[in-house]
């Protein structure tokens, strides 16, 4: 264990949680490949520690006894590099058919930086001549999603042939070729030189929603175009069907994320695409993370620094908008949005100190929130307390700040020492 836990405010991640989180999405869609989402530094937990445990190693590097990190012995320009890290892995039963998903090229060289071998997957493709030679010189996979981008690839003179995931907007409208543009720009694609192979992807709007009339319009429009196209005749009702090795020629697709994964088990196809769920968290509301068999991977901590008993109608914090009804203990926690814990927190957010439920008081400040402890038996400074995770499922956090999971872990700030358990 590396924890220290003199720091705070900390983050602690939890690398058992992301395995067996992984665990569950091989068991929800067995006979799919996994591209596993860690844009964003992995949904606020780290990006290289946690592509490296979703790549089959030690977050640290690999399990390197002297703990050097494995990564600056694999040169990341050279095709052959042996991903050391998915080697350590096997041995945990942690296979490498993980390819980690990033959205910006910076993250996809911070990975190669780091050693890290595994395929990774550029969600929002490249911008331009120079990111897609960077690209190639990192082995990065690409998603297509415009003219300009085959354009740049119809250029492209180097020898590196890419993977290209060729994407369809089935009504997200973001990202993707629509519906009457696709055969074209895939057929453009397929007489590029610079291409290697092609799978086909789109991304759903609504997955979250139980039964919702867009998502299965979604499903729906991606099965037609698979028909239309010819690539596959599997039917989208068979989960998983097509599974990987099956047929050379297939185009194997991708819908699933965590909510399609689990919702719609109809988007089980050749590759899902989980990001929240392998960080613990649930992607359905109403439905916790723990139903789901998923714990959470950080838990935010810190501790009280002050402690003060207020008499009835004294009030707490910038703006004085919380006024104390009857004598009340209201302890300081060193934690505030500098941190990344929400300013709009409101009056009433659940925390945990030393174990036992608590609440927000007053306006979060940058470096500090005002905490009922009341009720909490044998308070003292120094008292430890949970923002979210074990114990208090960011699930039930997010709400108090108008917010969703997928924000609160990913506004972390650099201060916050992170810590690895
Ligand atoms: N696929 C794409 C294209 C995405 O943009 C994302 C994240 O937003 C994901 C998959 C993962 O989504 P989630 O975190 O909801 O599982």
């Amino acid at each position: 264990r590396s924890a220290d836990r003199s720091g705070f405010p900390a983050v602690t991640i939890d690398a058992t949680a992301l395995r067996d989180n992984l665990a569950v999405v091989r068991r929800l869609a067995p006979r799919s490949r996994i591209v596993a989402v860690v844009k964003a530094n992995a949904y606020g937990h780290g990006l290289v520690p946690v592509a490296r445990v979703f790549a089959g190693a030690d977050p640290h590097g690999a399990g390197d006894e002297a703990g050097q990190g494995v990564g600056h012995e694999v040169d990341p320009g050279v095709g052959q590099g042996v991903d050391r890290s998915a080697g350590q892995g096997a041995g945990r039963g942690v296979t490498q058919d993980v390819t980690l998903g990033v959205a910006r090229l910076e993250e996809a060289l911070a990975l190669r930086e780091a050693g890290i071998a595994a395929p990774i997957l550029l969600l929002e493709g490249v911008f331009s001549a120079a990111q897609l030679q960077c690209a190639a010189r990192h082995r990065v996979e690409i998603v297509v999603h415009s003219g300009e981008q085959i354009h740049m690839l119809e250029q492209f003179t180097g020898a590196y042939r890419f993977t290209a995931w060729l994407k369809l907007d089935t009504g997200m409208n973001r990202l993707g070729f629509r519906v009457g543009e696709l055969a074209a720009a895939r057929t453009r694609l397929s007489g590029c030189a610079a291409v290697a192979g092609m799978r086909l992807m789109t991304h759903l709007a609504c997955a979250d929603e139980p039964d919702s009339a867009l998502t299965r319009a979604q499903i729906e429009t991606f099965g037609a175009v698979v028909d239309a196209l010819g690539g596959d005749a599997l039917g989208l009702d068979e989960p998983g069907a097509g599974a990987p090795g099956a047929g050379a020629s297939r185009l194997e697709r991708s819908i699933a994320n965590s909510a399609g994964l689990i919702a719609w088990p109809q988007t089980r196809l050749e590759w899902v695409r989980p990001g929240l769920m392998l960080y613990g968290l649930s992607p359905l509301a109403g439905r916790s993370a723990a139903t789901l068999g998923l714990r959470p991977a950080m838990t935010l901590s810190t501790r009280l620094i002050a402690l003060h008993r207020l008499a009835a109608g004294e009030t707490v914090g910038y703006g004085a908008i919380w006024r104390a009804p009857q004598p009340v203990s209201i302890g300081i926690a060193a934690i505030g949005y500098g941190d990344g814990y929400p300013r709009g927190m409101r009056n009433g957010a659940p925390v945990r100190v030393d174990g036992h439920e608590a609440r927000i008081v007053g306006r979060v400040s940058m470096d500090m929130c005002a905490i009922d402890v009341t009720s909490v038996p044998g308070v003292h400074i120094g008292s430890a307390v949970t923002l979210w995770g074990e114990g208090l499922p960011a699930e039930q956090v997010a709400p108090h700040a108008d917010t969703i999971t997928y924000e609160l872990v990913c506004r972390i700030t650099e201060r916050v020492k992170r810590q690895w358990q």
